[in-house]
C-alpha cells in the first residue's frame, strides 16, 4: 500500500526519469551532430537506462496498488556549448535525481514505509555510480582542454560503454 504523499512522489519520479531520458537522447543527438559517436553512443546507453528506471518506480507504483499518474514530459535543452558543458550539466542533473530519490526515502522512512525503502535502495547504489561516472568524465575533459587527439581517444573509449544489466 501506497500513501497519497508516497504515490505522488513516485509519480512524480517516473516523469523525472523520463525527462533524463530525453535529456540524455537530446545530449546523443549534440554528439551525433558534431561526430563524436563514441559520447553520442554513451548518451544513448544512459538513454535507454533512464527508460528502465523509470519502468522500475512504475512498476514500484503498480505493484504497491498505487494509481498511476502519467503526466507530460519537459522539453530538454537542445542546445550545448562543448563535451564539457554536456558532461558537467549531466553531473548537475544526476546530482539533483540523487537529491529526489533521497526526499523519497525519507518520506518513506517517516511513514514506515519498509518496501518502499527496500526498493528505492537498488536507486540509492545506482545514483552513486552515475555521478561517479559522470565526475569521472568531467574531470577528464577538463585535462584533456583543446586537445583533439585525447578528446577522440577518450570518445573511443567511452563508446565501447556497455549497456549495464538491470540488477
Ligand atoms: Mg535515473
Amino acid at each position: 500500500m501506497l500513501s497519497k504523499t508516497l504515490e505522488e512522489a513516485l509519480n512524480e519520479q517516473v516523469n523525472k526519469e523520463y525527462y533524463s531520458a530525453f535529456l540524455y537522447l537530446s545530449m546523443s543527438s549534440y554528439f551525433e551532430s558534431t561526430n563524436l559517436l563514441g559520447m553520442a553512443a554513451w548518451m544513448r546507453t544512459q538513454y535507454e537506462e533512464e527508460i528502465m528506471h523509470a519502468l522500475k518506480i512504475f512498476d514500484m507504483v503498480v505493484d504497491m496498488e498505487g494509481k498511476v499518474d502519467l503526466k507530460p514530459i519537459e522539453g530538454p535543452p537542445m542546445k550545448f556549448e562543448s563535451p564539457l558543458d554536456v558532461f558537467t550539466k549531466t553531473l548537475e542533473h544526476e546530482r539533483k535525481v540523487t537529491g529526489m530519490i533521497n526526499n523519497i526515502y525519507s518520506l518513506a522512512r517517516e511513514e514506515n514505509n519498509y518496501a518502499v525503502q527496500s526498493a528505492l535502495q537498488w536507486f540509492i547504489d545506482e545514483q552513486v555510480e552515475e555521478e561517479k561516472s559522470a565526475l569521472e568524465i568531467v574531470q577528464q575533459l577538463k585535462m584533456i582542454g583543446d586537445e583533439t587527439t585525447p578528446l577522440l581517444m577518450l570518445d573511443s573509449k567511452l563508446g565501447s560503454r556497455e549497456m549495464i544489466p538491470e540488477a
